[in-house]
Parts: C-alpha cells; sequence; structure tokens
C-alpha cells in the first residue's frame, strides 16, 4: 500500500499484454506505427494539431518552454510550479530561459495583476516576456473554468503564449465533470503524465501546433529524447488515455474518504471539503511525529512520505480498504 504518489501505479495487465503486441519500429526515423498512432491520436482528442510522445513530464515542460521562449526570453509561472520548483532549474539550465515566478493564490490561481506587474517593458534591461505557464491540477487543487478563460484573455491582451503543465490534467476533467479538451482548448500548448494516475510506466505526451511539435522534436533530440523501438511505451499510453481514465473517479472519491478518516484523528488537521482530486495534504500539530508513524506503517507494508503537511496520494493501486487500514493504524500509532 503505497501513498507516496500516483507514479507508484503499475502498468495494467492489458498494458503489459499491448506492451508485449505492440507494433514497433525506429521511431527517430518516424518509423513506428504505435508512437505514430499514439501521437496522432492524442493531438485529435485534445484538440491540438500535433503531439510528441515524451521520455517524462520534465521533459516534455521542458520542451514546451525552450520552444515557446527562446535565450534571454522569460515565463512567467506560479512559485508552486513544477515546471519552476520541481524541474532542476532546467528551463535556466538548458533553455537559458528566465523564469518569473509569482505567489500561489490559495486555491492554486495566480493573480492577474501581479502577473501584469511583473510583464517587463521592451527594454534592453530586461528579459522578454514571452509565455505564460499555469498547472492543473496544482497541488491537487482544480483552477476553476472562468480562471482559464480570464487567463485567455490576459495572454491575448498581452501578446504572450500560454501552456499548461497538465501532467494531472485528467484529475482536473473528472474533478469539474468535463471533457478534458474543453480544458485544453484555451492553451498554446499542454503536457499530459501517461504514467501518473492513469498507470502506464512511462511517458507523457506534448501537445501543439504543427511548427510548435516540429521545434520540440528538435529539441527532443537534442536532450537525448528521440528513443527507438518506443512503440512498447505509446501501446501502454493510449490505454491509459482510454482505459483508465474511469479509475480516477475512484481515487478521488477514496480521497476523500481518507481526508474524512483523517480529520476525526487528534492532531491531523485535514478539511474533506478541500480535498478535490487525488492528493490530500493533512497539517500536523507538533506532538504528532510522523516519522516514527511512517516506520511503523513500513512494518505493516504501509508506504508514506512523511513531512509537515504530510501528503497523501491516492491511486489505482491502492483501494477503499487500503485507505482505511491507513487510517486506522496511524490512530493505532498515534
Ligand atoms: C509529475 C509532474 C511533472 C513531471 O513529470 P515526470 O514524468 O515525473 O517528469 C510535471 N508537472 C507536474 C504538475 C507533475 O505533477
Amino acid at each position: 500500500m503505497d501513498f507516496r504518489s500516483d507514479t507508484v501505479t503499475k502498468p495494467t495487465d492489458n498494458m503489459r499484454k499491448a506492451m508485449a503486441d505492440a507494433i514497433v519500429g525506429d521511431d527517430v526515423y518516424g518509423d513506428d506505427p504505435t508512437v505514430n498512432d499514439l501521437e496522432n491520436w492524442a493531438a485529435e482528442r485534445h484538440g491540438f494539431e500535433a503531439a510528441l510522445f515524451t521520455t517524462s513530464g520534465t521533459q516534455a515542460n521542458l520542451l514546451a518552454l525552450m520552444s515557446h521562449c527562446e535565450r534571454g526570453d522569460e515565463y512567467l509561472c506560479g512559485q508552486q510550479a513544477h515546471n519552476y520548483k520541481f524541474e532542476a532549474g532546467g528551463a535556466a539550465v538548458l533553455g537559458s530561459i528566465q523564469p518569473q515566478p509569482i505567489e500561489n493564490n490559495p486555491d492554486g490561481t495566480l493573480d492577474f495583476a501581479k502577473l501584469k506587474a511583473a510583464i517587463k517593458p521592451d527594454d534592453s534591461h530586461f528579459a522578454r516576456t514571452k509565455l505564460l505557464s499555469l498547472e492543473n491540477t496544482i497541488n491537487g487543487k482544480v483552477l476553476p473554468m472562468s480562471y482559464l478563460e480570464e487567463a485567455r484573455q490576459f495572454v491575448n491582451e498581452h501578446n504572450l503564449a500560454l501552456h499548461l503543465d497538465g501532467a494531472r490534467v485528467y484529475n482536473a476533467a473528472v474533478a469539474l465533470n468535463v471533457d478534458v479538451a474543453e480544458i485544453a482548448k484555451h492553451f498554446d500548448s499542454m503536457t499530459i503524465c501517461l504514467s501518473k494516475g492513469l498507470a502506464a510506466p512511462i511517458g507523457s505526451l506534448l501537445l501543439g501546433n504543427k511548427a510548435f511539435i516540429a521545434k520540440a522534436h528538435r529539441l527532443r533530440k537534442m536532450v537525448g529524447g528521440g528513443m527507438r523501438q518506443a512503440g512498447i511505451l505509446a501501446a501502454a499510453g493510449k490505454l491509459a488515455l482510454t482505459e483508465q481514465v474511469e479509475q480516477i473517479k475512484t481515487d478521488h472519491v477514496n480521497a476523500k474518504l481518507l481526508a474524512r478518516k483523517l480529520s476525526e484523528l487528534p492532531g491531523f488537521n485535514v478539511n474533506p471539503d478541500f480535498v478535490q482530486t487525488n492528493i490530500v495534504f493533512a497539517k500536523l500539530d507538533p506532538q504528532v511525529n510522523i516519522d516514527s508513524i511512517a516506520e511503523k506503517l513500513k512494518a505493516d507494508g504501509i508506504t508514506i512520505s512523511p513531512g509537515n503537511p504530510v501528503r497523501f496520494v491516492t491511486h489505482k493501486d491502492v483501494s477503499d480498504s487500503d485507505v482505511i487500514a491507513l487510517a486506522n493504524n496511524i490512530k493505532k500509532y498515534l
């Protein structure tokens, strides 16, 4: 029972079978029919002209930032954005692109007045502001649809491109009960992680227009992401998008259940009403020794990431009874 992340999900039996049976070729030559099928299908499905299969979400974000921005350009993003905080500074290191982070509001949004104030004038003192990068879901929170519309208006007004780090965009779509294309339509580019709650073993997608994806394709080669018989992975990736989206509903129900159970424990501060998707954060009172609890849970076959707040993630490989076992065992060790 591993509650650290939805990245721990194992491929389904159908995925393993599809991987074994996948027709493959050398994708660097464009010869892998299974990769080509995934890219064409995903582009159409999400309302973009083209798509690129990448090794990871980090790579997909890096290619997006480097395709939108040149050396000396900058992108606006959240202080908590994955592509600012958790990607080893790749945009700066490899793209010579300057991040301009803005403090996220409690709901994950970025304030438009603050964004506007951060846009640099056209003057040789400054980096050139080119892009706004949003994230949905962000720390398990869903950006409101009305906010996405406002973001589109904002970038149009200021002549910026708009990128979505949609690692968990399907969690957002399921939580809002909208088609994922309704979220995607506001963006010039979007990433999707296939290897989180959607359970593929490896891989992400980058979506955008043809010229953008052509640029990203060259950059993917540059960073060593040109893969050969990658259809083995793309076969699982397609099933992630066609067979695993339904599972996300269950993951969200289980996250609520976990939040409810944790909220009954002394020293655990969590409001189940604030849990929108598959991620639960609990703020701990000082008397809770989460490291010691994590140690004891390990002996029960339960893995968590200790921290304060402590984060739990639900996914297809933990059931509702696993959630109850987690809460009961924490209670026992408190
Ligand atoms: C996981 C994640 C990524 C990166 O994906 P990897 O495949 O782990 O590199 C990017 N953005 C967000 C929001 C994520 O949660």
